[in-house]
């Protein structure tokens, strides 16, 4: 059965009233990151609530994310790691990273956060190298959508059986995605989005929430782990 543009309009709005409550640091948060001028680009809190569920649902303790930006997707995962968990959130902005440090340490988080400052593609394989394969639970790409096939590329060794990648924008941003058929963006998202559809290690789908989530789960142990 297909929905109208309206239907889906209308299913927005409703999953936001209902699941897009937040508290107060969340709130203060996205109020503070507008006052100083940060994009008004963070996840929203539904989807933040879904990522938090599925760091939760995995048990997760050690989380990756590409993209701080004002640590407000940040909160969420961090927060719904198990006891003692960390999450290491890479930002190559300095304004928007040393945002992201004072809110979360204001919301008691300041331990559980590692805010690397860098281009995702120069500090990827330095926390490759520390960590090791096989060492994340969860890990979640927001960043440069031009390179989330590379970024998927960096990460792949890393991801553990049964931990699970997700990358926000897996519908676009804005309106290239149905306007701009070849628009770099869409195309290199397009690529991921189907490089781990046919992924044998990785079972996966696509959430149209907000401006879509690809949600993959390895399922396998897959060759670069074994390859190292
Ligand atoms: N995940 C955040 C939103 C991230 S917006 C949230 O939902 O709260 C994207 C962020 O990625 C911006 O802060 C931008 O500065 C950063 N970014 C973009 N390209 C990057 C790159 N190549 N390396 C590191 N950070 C990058
Ligand atoms: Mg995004």
């Amino acid at each position: 059965m297909s929905r109208t543009l309206g239907q889906w309009e209308y299913a927005g709005r409703y999953i936001h009233a209902v699941f897009g409550d937040e508290d107060v640091h969340l709130r203060e948060l996205t109020r503070e990151a507008a006052t100083r001028g940060l994009p008004d680009i963070a996840v929203s809190a539904e989807v933040g609530r879904l990522l938090a569920l599925l760091v939760g649902l995995g048990g997760a303790t050690k989380a990756l994310e590409v993209g701080t930006l004002g640590g407000y997707s940040a909160m969420w995962i961090a927060r719904a790691l198990a006891p003692g968990g960390q999450l290491i959130t890479i930002e190559h902005d300095d304004r928007h990273a040393a945002f992201a440090e004072e809110h979360l340490a204001r919301a008691g988080l300041g331990e559980r956060v590692d805010v690397r400052r860098g281009a995702a593609l120069d500090v990827l394989p330095v926390i490759a190298e520390e960590l090791g394969p096989a060492s994340l639970d969860f890990v979640f790409i927001d960043a440069d959508k031009t390179e989330y096939p590379r970024y998927f590329e960096l990460v792949r060794p890393l991801l553990r059986v049964g931990s699970v990648f997700v990358a926000d924008n897996a519908l676009g941003t804005g309106s290239f995605w149905i306007d701009e058929e070849h628009h770099p963006s869409r195309t290199a998202i397009d690529r991921l989005n189907r490089t781990i559809a046919a992924d044998r290690d990785f079972s996966a789908t696509l959430v149209p929430l907000r401006e879509g989530l690809l949600i993959a789960r390895r399922s396998g142990a897959g060759r670069s782990v074994a390859e190292g």
